[in-house]
C-alpha cells in the first residue's frame, strides 16, 4: 500500500507522542512502586524463577488451572497477542514503505500469513467468548459493569477483523482499514496503563518476583531492631510507607478477577474480609500518595484482618502472583508489635505465655494424658519416632480417642516411638497472629529440646505443627535437620510395608474427607490420607472444595480457640458443604479441623481412629495393590 508524505509525517508524530505519553505515565506508576522498601531477596534461584515464569506466563498454567474454559480463552488471546507482535511492527513499517517480513520470509510469507489468519480467527472467537461471559453471563462475571473491559474487548476484536480484512485478496476500504488498525494499536497501551489491563505488562514481572512457597515469612531480626534508631524500626506494615515494592507491584498487577474473594472462607461467611477489596484499596492508597497514613485505615481494616485464618486460598488461586499473605501477616505484626490495636488473639497470646498451650490448661494435664495412656518416653534410639503431639492432642481431652487410636496403630505396626515429657507450643498461630517475638521464642525452645533429645524422625498429627517444624524452625547453623512427617504419611508407609493388616472388606463404607489447609495447600499432602482410607475399605466422597482448593474449617490463625458470634463463624460454610455432600461420616486429618468440624455430620472421626478400628477388626487384611503404590510414588 502506498502512503503520502503527509501521512508518513502524521504517523511518525502519532507514534512519537503515543510512546512519549506512555513512558511518562509509566514512569509515575513505576515510581510509586520503587518508593517501597525491599522485604526480601527476590532474585535468588534465577533458573527456577525463570522456569516458573515461563510455565505460568507462556503456558498460562495458573490461569487455566482453576477456570479451564475461561482460562483457555484467555490463553488464546494472550498467545495471539504475542504472535502478533511481529505483524504489528510490520504494520507500522508498511506505513513508511518498509518491510521486514518480505526479506525475512521470502516465499514462505504466504504460508506465514495463512497461519496468522488462523490465529486471528481464534483470537477473535476467544475475545467474543470472554465478552459474552462478562457482559451476558453477568452472574459469573467478576465485574460486569467494567467499561474498560468492554472497550478492550472491542479493540481486540477490531484489530483481528481489520487484520483479516487487510490481508484478504480483496480488502474493503484498505486505506481506512490500515489506519483503523494503526490507531487502535496506538491507543491500546494507554488503555492498558489506565486500567486493570496493566497486568498484561506487570504479571510476568510479578510472577517472576513472587516468593517460592505459600506463606514464607521473613523473620524479624528482633536483636537488630532492639538496637536500631526508633525512627528506623519497622515492626510490620504499620504505615503506607512500610509497604514493600513487591506488594505495591501486586496492587497494580491485580486483574480484579475476584478469584481470591471467591476462594476466601471469611468472604464466603459474609464477614468484612474481602481479599480483592484490600488489594484494590492498596492500589487506591498508593495513588493517594500519603505515605504516613495507617495501613489499617486505608488498605485493610482491623475488623477485616481479624477474620483472616491464613488459609492461603486467596493467594493460591491468584493468576498473577499477588501475595496476599505477606500483607495479612505484615499488618498483623503491626497490630501485635507496634500499634497494639485491633489484636484479636490477646487471650491466645496470654494463654501461651502463661500456660504454654492455647487452652490455658495446666501443664500437668499433658503429663496426665501420657501416664493415663502409658505412652513411652522418647529415648533418642536409632530408628525411633518422636511423636510430637501438638497442643490440641496434648491438652484437649475430647480428642483423647484419636490419640489412643494413633498409639494403637503405631504399636500394632511394631513401630518404636516415644513422646517428650515437655513439649513447647511450636508457635504456629503466634506467628500468624503477628506476635513474631512469641513465635521466635517458642521456635528456639522447640529446636533446643529436639536437638537435645537427638530426634531424627518426628511424626505429628497436626498439619500446623508439621508446617512450622518443617519450614520455620530452621536451625541457625543448619546442622540439625530432622525428618518431619505427617501421621498420614507414616500410616501410608506402614500400609505399603504391610505392617498394618485390615479387615477384609465386604462392606465398603463411604466417608467425606476434609483436606486441612496446611496439609493439602501448604504441604501438598493430598494422596496419602486418601490412600490410607482406601486401604481401610473406605471410599472417599469428595467435597466440592477439595485437595489444593480446600475450604478452611475456620481453625487457622488461632480461630480454633476464639469465641465468635454464630454469624461470624467460618466453620459454618464448610459444615454446610459437608452436610450437602450427604455423607454421614466425616474424616479429618488435623486435630484442629476435628475440633472445628466435630458435629458436622452424624459422626466425625480422626483418620487414626478409622485406621485403628479397621486394624482392630481383623488381621487377614487387604494391602494396597501395586499400581496404587506406584501412583503414590512410593
Ligand atoms: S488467607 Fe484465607 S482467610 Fe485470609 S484472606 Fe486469604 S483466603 Fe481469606
Ligand atoms: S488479587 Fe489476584 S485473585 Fe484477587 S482479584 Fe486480584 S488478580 Fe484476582
Amino acid at each position: 500500500m502506498e502512503f503520502q508524505f503527509s501521512e508518513k509525517l502524521l504517523l511518525a508524530l502519532l507514534i512519537l507522542s503515543s510512546a512519549g505519553l506512555f513512558v511518562w505515565n509509566l514512569r509515575a506508576k513505576i515510581g510509586l512502586i520503587l518508593e517501597g522498601p525491599t522485604d526480601r531477596v527476590r532474585t535468588d534461584h534465577l533458573g527456577k524463577r525463570l522456569a516458573r515464569t515461563v510455565r505460568e506466563v507462556l503456558l498460562q498454567t495458573r490461569v487455566i488451572g482453576q477456570r479451564p474454559v475461561v482460562g483457555a480463552l484467555h490463553a488464546a488471546v494472550f498467545l495471539g497477542f504475542l504472535l502478533f507482535a511481529i505483524e504489528t511492527v510490520e504494520h507500522f513499517l508498511e506505513g513508511f514503505s518498509f518491510s521486514i517480513l518480505e526479506p525475512l520470509l521470502g516465499p514462505a510469507l504466504p504460508g506465514f500469513r495463512a497461519g496468522m489468519t488462523g490465529v486471528a480467527a481464534v483470537v477473535a472467537v476467544a475475545i467474543l467468548g470472554l465478552a459474552f461471559r462478562r457482559f451476558v453471563l453477568v452472574k459469573t462475571s467478576p465485574d460486569p459493569r467494567s467499561v474498560t473491559s468492554g472497550i478492550v474487548a472491542l479493540f481486540i476484536f477490531l484489530l483481528m477483523v481489520s487484520y483479516l480484512n487487510g490481508i484478504s485478496s480483496n480488502p474493503v476500504a484498505p486505506h481506512a482499514n490500515w489506519w483503523l488498525h494503526a490507531i487502535i494499536i496506538l491507543v491500546f497501551p494507554h488503555l492498558i496503563l489506565k486500567s486493570k489491563h496493566f497486568h498484561i505488562l506487570m504479571a510476568p514481572i510479578t510472577l517472576f518476583f513472587r516468593g517460592e512457597r505459600l506463606g514464607d515469612y521473613v523473620p524479624l531480626d528482633l536483636e537488630a531492631l532492639a538496637e536500631a534508631d526508633v525512627e528506623e524500626v519497622c515492626l510490620g506494615l504499620e504505615k503506607v510507607r512500610n509497604l514493600p515494592w513487591k506488594m505495591r507491584m501486586d496492587f497494580f498487577t491485580c486483574v480484579e478477577c475476584r478469584r481470591c474473594t471467591e476462594a476466601c472462607p471469611a468472604a464466603q461467611a459474609g464477614t468484612a474480609l474481602d481479599p480483592r477489596g484490600f488489594i484494590l484499596a492498596g492500589r487506591q492508597t498508593l495513588r493517594a500518595g500519603r505515605p504516613d497514613d495507617q495501613v489499617s485505615d486505608t488498605v485493610i481494616s482491623d475488623e477485616a484482618l481479624g477474620f483472616c485464618v491464613t488459609c492461603g486460598a486467596c493467594e493460591n488461586g491468584c493468576p498473577v502472583g499477588v501475595e496476599h499473605l505477606q500483607l495479612l501477616v505484615g499488618a498483623k505484626r503491626a497490630q501485635a508489635l507496634a500499634t497494639g490495636k485491633g489484636v484479636v488473639a490477646s487471650d491466645y497470646f496470654r494463654a501461651i505465655e502463661t500456660y504454654g498451650n492455647p487452652f490455658g490448661q495446666p501443664r500437668a494435664d499433658r503429663r496426665k494424658l501420657i501416664s493415663d495412656l502409658e505412652m513411652p518416653r522418647f529415648s533418642g534410639a536409632d530408628g525411633e519416632w518422636l511423636l510430637w503431639l501438638g497442643c490440641v492432642w496434648g491438652y484437649n481431652p475430647e480428642l483423647r480417642s484419636a490419640v489412643r487410636a494413633f498409639q494403637e496403630v503405631l504399636n500394632t505396626a511394631g513401630t518404636r516411638w516415644g513422646v517428650l515429657d515437655e513439649e513447647p507450643c511450636c508457635g504456629h498461630h503466634s506467628r500468624r497472629q503477628g506476635d513474631e517475638a512469641q513465635f521466635q521464642d517458642l521456635a528456639r525452645r522447640s529446636l533446643e529440646i529436639l536437638r537435645q533429645k537427638k530426634a531424627k524422625q518426628i511424626v505429628t498429627p497436626c498439619p500446623h505443627c508439621l508446617h512450622t517444624l518443617r519450614r520455620e524452625h530452621s536451625s541457625p547453623d543448619g546442622d540439625y535437620r530432622p525428618q518431619i512427617v505427617h501421621y498420614s504419611e507414616l500410616m501410608h508407609t506402614l500400609v505399603v510395608e504391610g505392617r498394618l493388616q485390615f479387615k477384609p472388606n465386604g462392606a465398603q463404607r463411604e466417608a467425606a474427607y476434609h483436606d486441612p489447609c496446611y496439609l493439602a495447600r501448604y504441604e501438598a499432602i493430598i494422596d496419602a490420607p486418601r490412600a490410607v482410607l482406601a486401604a481401610t475399605g473406605t471410599t472417599v466422597r469428595e467435597l466440592p472444595h477439595r485437595r489444593g482448593q480446600t475450604l478452611c474449617c475456620g481453625g487457622g490463625a488461632a480461630g480454633f480457640v476464639r469465641e465468635l458470634e454464630p454469624e461470624q463463624r467460618l466453620d459454618r460454610v464448610r459444615r454446610a458443604e459437608i452436610v450437602g455432600s450427604g455423607a454421614d461420616l466425616l474424616v479429618t486429618a488435623c486435630p484442629e479441623c476435628r475440633m472445628m468440624l466435630g458435629a458436622a455430620v452424624d459422626q466425625t472421626k480422626d483418620l487414626a481412629e478409622v485406621v485403628a478400628e479397621s486394624v482392630r477388626a481383623g488381621q487377614a487384611g487387604t494391602r494396597l495393590a501395586e499400581p496404587e503404590l506406584t501412583a503414590l510414588g512410593k
